[in-house]
């Protein structure tokens, strides 16, 4: 089941969220800690990190994530290419569509909405 992270906007805290796909779209998520709605979609950290590759865990902490503007297409398609090529991993052909399409500038919504299947609980499909 994808796991969603979502930055609260009003207590300011990182909340991660189960949600099924089916569920995904229909309710409307809150935060746990103050009940506010005003969740903001956060890159999916907890789906990349499936691996236990202790390298990954390190890679994944908050300082490698601090350079990342997250309403910068381009600079979220940086970053997810660097790590596919520290993973040394294929990741498939989805995600290096959505990599080039970030980094051409197009809105993580948008090329989401273009793909079908992005963000099912499959392998290397669920990273945003
Ligand atoms: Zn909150």
């Amino acid at each position: 089941m994808p796991v969603y992270e979502f930055r609260c906007q009003s207590c300011r805290r990182l909340v991660r969220l189960t949600i099924s796909f089916a569920e995904y779209g229909k309710t409307e998520p809150a935060c746990p800690h103050c009940q506010s709605k005003e969740l903001k979609r956060r890159i999916n950290r907890v789906a990349l990190a499936k691996s236990e590759d202790a390298r990954m865990d390190s890679m994944m902490d908050e300082s490698a994530l601090s350079g990342i503007d997250e309403d910068d297409p381009k600079s979220m398609g940086r970053f997810m290419r660097k790590m596919s090529r520290e993973m040394g991993e294929d990741m498939g052909d989805d995600f290096n569509e959505v990599v080039d399409r970030l980094e051409s500038g197009e809105s993580p919504e948008s090329i989401e909405q273009s793909i079908p299947g992005l963000g099912a609980d499959t392998p290397g499909g669920d990273f945003m």
